[in-house]
């Protein structure tokens, strides 16, 4: 029985992951902040299995808060010694301002959670996967960390910066049988539009006259990456929509 540790698991693609995961038989520990979010997919997954051997444990967590996730982990590190793969899906874009307009509050939130938060869960995770000689990181990055645009200036840098640390931990840790993929979608219909843009409305209109990506698409590519044989490593995986040829151009169909 496998364990994967979801952060970002209360919407989007890391909720999609853990209802694939679980459909494989893989038990779960699903981390964000909305822990109501958290009790009802691990609900939801609990009450459509008949898999009896399916655990699924839910943490309240800020990714933002470096001492949290510290503390968090010495206190459940017993616990978190199963863990054999860590999906690094949390994550955020704030605005869409140029540099010379953005808000540094929004700059320092996407650089905590898309960075620190992910480099923290990281580092406190791999020492046991070392141990155990086996183990799989799977990070979230995007088409912004291979292209940057106007309007997503730190974004991209946190992209970027992801798609730069998952080739180094990969190098890393050569010789530990541990894995390291780096995801990198174009436009996926979740709820980080609304995050983004801060108004549900606009957030709409993103992925209006096309057809974007679902969470289960990145998703499904997510458990696809995990079930390849031990010795396939997927490094990266760049998936657009097929309206979407780069960061800026979509094509749409509107009336
Ligand atoms: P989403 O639906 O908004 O989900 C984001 C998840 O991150 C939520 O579960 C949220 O949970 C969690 N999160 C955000 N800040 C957090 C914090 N401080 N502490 C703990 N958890 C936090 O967006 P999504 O599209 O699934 O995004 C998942 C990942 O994919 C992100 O890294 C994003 O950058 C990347 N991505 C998305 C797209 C896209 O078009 N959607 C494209 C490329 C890459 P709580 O709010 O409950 O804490």
């Amino acid at each position: 029985m496998k364990t994967a540790l979801i952060t970002g698991a209360s919407s989007g693609i890391g909720q999609a992951a853990a209802i694939e995961l679980s459909q494989k038989g893989y038990s779960l520990i699903l981390i964000a902040r909305r822990r109501d979010r958290l009790e009802q997919l691990k609900s939801k997954i609990l009450n459509s299995t008949d898999n009896q051997n399916i655990i699924v444990e839910c943490y309240t967590l800020d990714l933002k808060e470096q001492t949290s996730i510290k503390n968090w982990f010495q206190e459940n590190i017993k616990n978190l010694e199963k863990v054999d793969i860590l999906i690094n899906c949390a994550g955020l874009a704030r605005g869409i301002s140029k540099v010379q307009d953005s808000n540094l509050l929004d700059w320092n939130e996407m650089i905590e959670t898309n960075i620190n938060g992910l480099i923290t869960m990281t580092r406190l995770l791999i020492p046991n996967m070392i141990k155990k000689n086996k183990g799989h990181i799977v990070n979230l990055g995007s088409i912004a960390g291979r292209w940057s645009y106007t309007g997503g200036s730190v974004y991209c840098g946190t992209k970027h910066f992801v798609k730069a640390f998952s080739e180094a931990l990969r190098q890393d840790l050569i010789g530990y049988n541990i894995r390291v993929t780096n995801i990198e979608p174009g436009m996926v219909n979740t709820e980080f539009s609304n995050v983004r843009l801060r108004d549900d409305k606009k957030a709409e209109e993103v992925y209006k006259g096309f057809s974007p990506l679902t969470a289960k698409d990145i998703a499904e590519i997510i458990v696809w990456s995990l079930e390849r044989p031990q010795h396939v490593n997927i490094q990266e995986m760049v998936v657009f929509p097929t309206a979407q040829v780069s960061a800026t151009q979509v094509y749409r169909e509107l009336p």
